[in-house]
């Protein structure tokens, strides 16, 4: 059991995140099954599966929170973790919310700040630096909350249900913003949703898990459409996959 990639291990160069026959219980409840999941460099790597089935688990694993009970857990980068009620603190500003993590790992603020700054106009937050959270839309506050795990990490992000909250036209445009994003900053992602067309819309693959226990019960290559993604929703294929899906849920 290891949460941190030792040196004898096998994880080629590429390959940033591997679970191998990973369980865990609380008690004498037994919450995920013998996962095995991977992430290799610059895949968007989709979990999709209902409610309580153990996605935020996996994350609290990865992310070094909680010990698995078996299997391996392996880690081969720097993880940023934007959890499932990722909130910014009400009563600071927009961009002291943004440079928390990298004041509280002990960068001064001028440069904290300063290395946020740097991404506001791309995360479209110019202008509202000096303000506090209220004044922001959902949308806004996401890609706020997006920064700051960025800056934590800059290459492995782990986001669970990022978009859960928001209406679906703003969620829809921070689809398409996310999968810019992913390009232009270079990123790997392994994201969480219970949204099987937000799944097909974001994922270069895409496991999908039934609960009780939580257990993968495939995994699915998305390789059409990968550079033209927002084709997907209206392509004939992507139909019958989402009809599979569904039968596996
Ligand atoms: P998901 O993210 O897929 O909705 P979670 O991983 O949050 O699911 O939770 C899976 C199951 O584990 C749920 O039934 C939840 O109640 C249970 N669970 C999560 N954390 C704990 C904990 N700390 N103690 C006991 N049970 C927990
Ligand atoms: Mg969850």
């Amino acid at each position: 059991m290891s949460t941190i990639l030792s040196p004898s291990s096998t994880l080629d160069t590429d390959t940033l995140i591997q679970l191998s026959g990973t369980g865990k219980r609380y008690g004498n409840t037994e919450i995920i099954r013998d996962i095995d999941l991977y992430v290799r460099r610059g895949e968007l790597v989709t979990v999709l599966g209902p409610s309580g089935c153990g996605k935020s688990t996996i994350f609290n694993l990865i992310a070094g929170l909680i010990q698995p009970d078996a299997g391996q857990v392996q880690v081969q980068s720097q993880i940023g973790y934007m959890q499932q009620k990722d909130l910014l603190l009400p009563w600071k500003t927009v961009i002291d919310n943004i440079a928390l993590p990298l004041r509280l790992s002990g960068v001064s603020k001028k440069d904290s700040r300063q290395r946020a700054a740097e991404y506001i106009d791309l995360m479209g937050l110019r202008g509202y630096e000096s303000q506090y959270p209220y004044r922001l839309s959902g949308g806004m506050k996401q890609r706020a909350s997006f920064l700051r795990t960025f800056l934590t990490s800059q290459d492995m992000m782990l986001l669970d249900e990022p978009f859960g909250a928001l209406d679906s036209i703003t969620r829809s445009k921070l689809q398409r913003w996310l999968l810019e994003m992913k390009d232009n900053l270079n990123l790997s992602i392994l994201l969480i949703t219970h949204d099987i067309d937000e799944a097909l819309l974001l994922s270069d693959r895409l496991y999908v898990m039934s609960s009780r226990p939580g257990r993968i019960v495939e995994e699915l290559g998305l390789p059409m459409l990968r550079e033209d993604k927002a084709q997907r929703l209206v392509s004939g294929e992507l139909l019958e996959i989402k009809e599979h899906i569904l039968s596996l849920l």
